[in-house]
């Protein structure tokens, strides 16, 4: 057991929409009897990708005792393509551009990175 960062899951604010599942590329979260659940925690690296996607505010990261991250294993999940992600500006999806996790008015959405720069700079 070490003591790192990873990830932990409110179930009473989790609705089980399953958005936080394919952002996370080391597929650590599944959806169990309508909760998001920590599959393995070897699994997650506790980088907190998935924090921001989550629309209820059920995700966050702490620092506690668990086991050790998994790299090799994690690397070798089958990993989630989930159509639903792309820029909310231009509609590019990760297959063409790399798209970043973001919030703005209460809602998680997705912004690539030609478009992030108009974001930032107005
Ligand atoms: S995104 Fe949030 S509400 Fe949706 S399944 Fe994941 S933890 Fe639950
Ligand atoms: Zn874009």
């Amino acid at each position: 057991m070490v003591k790192r960062m990873i990830v932990k899951i409110d179930e009473k604010k989790c609705t089980g929409c399953g958005k936080c599942i394919a952002p996370c590329a080391e597929g650590a979260i599944k959806i169990i009897n309508g909760k998001a659940k920590v599959v393995s925690e070897e699994l997650c690296d506790g980088m907190g990708f998935c924090v921001g996607i989550c629309p209820e505010g059920a995700l966050s990261v702490e620092e506690r005792y668990t086991v050790e991250f998994n790299r090799e294993k994690a690397e070798s999940q089958p990993k989630q393509k989930d159509t639903s992600i792309h820029c909310f500006t231009c509609g590019a999806g990760e297959d063409t551009s790399y798209l970043l996790p973001l919030r703005h008015n209460m809602q998680s959405m997705w912004v690539c990175t030609r478009c992030l720069p108009k974001l930032i700079h107005g």
